[in-house]
């Protein structure tokens, strides 16, 4: 299968499962919420947006070969009569979609997840990115990339609630959205609306001058992030202007040239970043023009399974600022064990 044939696939499920998770956001459904093994909250939205992922890519890709699915969910935290609400909460959601589905149906399309990262070519899915700020009634993204050969070939990033109009805040959620796509080699896209019919606008990255004030992105999450090292790294090239957003939204702020970098600086050394939460946004942000890598300026390796494990943070930013900023966080010695300031 080629990324070209894939595309419209992926952006179509893309597109239904950002209409499921606003309406689940607006009707404060998303609140029927679980806190996995690690703590970290899971929604109906979730579960259904994976649910319908998987489903559609099953439909349209029906050899298993082209439908192998690495989710960020799986249903073993949906079994036993405490689940109950939730698995009612995701049928009612994914029933608005397709309303002959079952919650058999619905459990066994959310395991379709489980499958392995393999060489020769998988789908990686994150439903709803940054679930935190879907909670907030903020940001969040459905993150969806097809990889081979350890290379993101293709991403597709629905941003159900960020406005296409660049003057408008993005912390207040937008009603209609917007879609990202990007294919290897061939540039980067937006869909307003989120509507996969919509005329696909060419995005391009910002050129990098360095004679105004750095605009970068982080994440609202402390622990996610570390902030103060970001805070020290900008200071050093002489200041800038930051905004705090959820999810891989950061990554399409850079694509579209609204913001001139996105600084995920490690806090520890444990935290292995999940493929999902960069696959798509990556390679949108790329294909934009812009510039992906570890906080040591080496490229992010998805070769290695369901974690960035021969990584270290993510550093997005336009050519020319990018030297500057891996430069810094050499120099300044910053990173997991690096020194804290402020
Ligand atoms: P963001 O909205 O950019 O803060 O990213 C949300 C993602 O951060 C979630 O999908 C989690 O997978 C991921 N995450 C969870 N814990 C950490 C951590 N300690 N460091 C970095 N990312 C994390
Ligand atoms: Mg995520």
């Amino acid at each position: 299968m080629t990324p070209e044939k894939l595309l419209p696939i992926a952006i179509e499920a893309v597109a239904a499962a950002c209409s499921i998770t606003r309406a689940a956001q607006q009707a404060r459904e998303a609140f029927s919420s679980l806190a996995k093994d690690d703590r970290s909250p899971v929604t109906v939205g979730d579960y259904a947006s994976q649910a319908i992922v998987a489903m559609m890519l099953r439909e349209r890709l029906p050899r298993p070969q082209d439908h192998i699915l690495v989710g960020e969910e799986d249903s073993s935290a949906l079994e036993g009569p405490d689940a109950k609400i939730i698995r009612e909460g995701i049928l009612r959601l994914v029933s608005t979609w397709r309303p002959q589905a079952d919650e058999a149906a619905i459990l066994e399309a959310i395991d379709l997840g489980q499958g392995e990262a393999t060489d020769e070519g998988f789908w990686t899915l994150d439903p709803v990115d940054g679930t935190k700020g879907f909670l907030r009634g903020q940001q969040f993204a459905i993150a969806l990339a097809w990889i081979k050969h350890g290379r993101v070939r293709l991403g597709v990033m629905g941003c159900p609630g960020l406005p296409v109009d660049q003057s408008a805040a993005v912390d207040v959620p937008d009603p209609e959205g917007s879609i990202y796509a990007a294919i290897e080699g061939q540039g980067a896209w937006e869909y307003a609306g989120c509507d996969p019919q919509a005329t696909p606008m060419r995005i391009v990255a910002a050129q990098w001058s360095g004679d105004r004030p750095i605009r970068f992105c982080g994440s609202v999450e402390k622990a996610h992030g570390d902030r103060s090292q970001a805070g020290t790294l900008i200071d050093s090239l002489g200041g800038g202007v930051g905004v705090a957003i959820d999810s891989q939204c950061k990554y399409a702020l850079v694509a579209r040239g609204q913001a001139d970098a996105y600084l995920r600086m490690p806090r520890t050394t444990e935290y292995v970043e999940r493929i999902w939460d960069h696959a798509a946004g990556s390679i949108i942000a790329a294909e934009a023009g812009g510039v992906v890598s570890d906080i040591h300026g080496k490229p992010l390796d998805f070769s290695h399974g369901r974690g960035l494990s021969s990584n270290s943070g993510v550093i997005v930013a336009v050519p020319g600022l990018h030297e500057q900023l891996i430069a810094g966080i050499h120099d300044l010695q910053l990173g997991p064990a690096g020194k804290r300031e402020h």
